[in-house]
């Protein structure tokens, strides 16, 4: 194993703001061990647009006192959480070790905050990491490329929406997935084909609603058309019925008008993100007349317990190793073009996942 150094390179937010505050530095501390800790040296750091909403300020980062991975060390300033370096994910080697189950040397794909760097210090690896097998059979391209966004689509599915596996294809619920050719979108059509539902997949112009019935998709709506016709071609597709879930992480530009009138009576929308901006406050009046039910899931609450993140990481990986579904790379970038990263991403020029590959 390569000794560890004592600094290392990353990338940092000095305040919030749009992609060019993304500072590529070389002279970060390296995190110190702790009692049951690892310390991983990161391969691949998975994009996700919760880094945006960090970035921007959207989302507020826990102060650094909380955090073992924060990398300032001011006296002057212990209040503010900033320098931080974001990132949710990643996979790499284990670099050094004080828990009997994270041996040195092997690798695994984790979910835990301050990825953006050559190293990143685990707390509680045993909620955190998955060891990848040994055979190669997953690479830590592949894990890391489904594991945030499919554990995503595949506890909504499950915990969220309550749907199970259909014994006949297609014999199950209406399904309507939202920016279905993106990362999470991906995932979602890919495994809700599994289940046997029935999907319509939105997407942002022809080349996405063409992916998308690829992953699978049995209809698809150009989510660029107005949304009147958005919304009269989904209820042509159901027979003026509605669809039974909607999946949508696109947020603020569709709930109200969208998703409010396509669910179908006792139907369910599950609004998960805000890549067009949070959905304001719900008028509770507009669920009345069809019986509807809102959820505003998180993924990292439906797998709080080993024995969750055990279920869903074990049954995601098998879906990967029996081909069933696949990791949609869009680009890998070295690490220190995360800006560009950013810029594709909430420029809706992506397709998939992307990553950043730490060299
Ligand atoms: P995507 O790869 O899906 O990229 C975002 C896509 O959203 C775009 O490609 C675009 O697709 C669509 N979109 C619609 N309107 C806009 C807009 N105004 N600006 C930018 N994009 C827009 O990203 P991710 O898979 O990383 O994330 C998708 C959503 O899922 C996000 O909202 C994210 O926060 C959420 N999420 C939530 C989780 C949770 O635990 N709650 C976990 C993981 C993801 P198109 O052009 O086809 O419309």
């Amino acid at each position: 194993m390569a000794p560890i150094p004592k600094t290392m390179f990353g990338v940092v937010i000095p305040r919030p703001g749009g992609p060019e505050v993304l500072e590529y530095r070389t002279d970060l501390p390296v995190p110190s061990l702790g009692e049951g800790h690892i310390l991983v040296r990161n391969e691949y750091i998975g994009v996700n647009y919760i880094d945006t909403y960090f970035r921007t300020g959207l989302y507020k980062p826990r102060s650094p006192s909380s955090d073992s991975n924060h990398p300032s060390t001011s006296s002057h300033d212990t209040s503010s959480p900033y320098p931080l370096i974001t990132g949710k994910e990643a996979s790499g080697v284990i670099s050094a070790s004080s828990h009997p189950s994270f041996p040195v040397g092997a690798r695994v794909v984790y979910l835990a905050d301050a990825t953006y760097a050559q190293f990143t210090l685990l707390t509680s690896p045993q909620i955190q990491a998955t060891l990848l097998p040994a055979c190669g059979r997953i690479s830590p391209e592949t894990a890391c490329a489904a594991h945030l966004q499919g554990l995503t689509a595949l506890t909504f599915i499950r915990e969220a929406a309550g749907i199970r596996q259909q014994l006949g294809i297609s014999e199950g619920p209406w399904t309507l997935v939202h920016a279905a050719a993106g990362g999470t979108g991906s995932m979602l059509v890919q495994i809700l084909v599994i289940m046997g539902a029935k999907i319509i997949a939105t997407a942002g112009g022809k080349q996405k609603c063409e992916r998308a019935k690829r992953l699978g998709a049995q209809w698809v709506v150009d989510s660029t058309l107005p949304q009147e016709e958005v919304i009269r071609q989904v209820k042509e597709i159901t027979s003026g019925r509605g669809v039974d879930v909607v999946f949508d992480g696109v947020g603020k530009a569709t709930f109200e008008t969208v998703d409010l009138e396509i669910v179908a009576r006792k139907g369910m929308v599950i609004v998960f993100g805000n890549a067009s901006g949070p959905v304001g406050p719900v008028d509770l009046f507009r669920l009345m007349p069809k019986n509807i039910k809102i959820m505003r899931p998180s993924m990292p609450g439906y797998i709080t317990t080993p024995e969750e993140k055990e279920r869903f990481t074990s049954e995601l990986f098998d879906f990967l190793v029996k081909g069933k579904i696949r990791a949609n790379i869009h680009k890998v970038y070295p690490l220190k073009d995360v800006a560009q990263a950013h810029m594709d991403l909430e420029s809706r020029k992506t397709t998939g996942k992307l990553l950043l590959k730490v060299e």
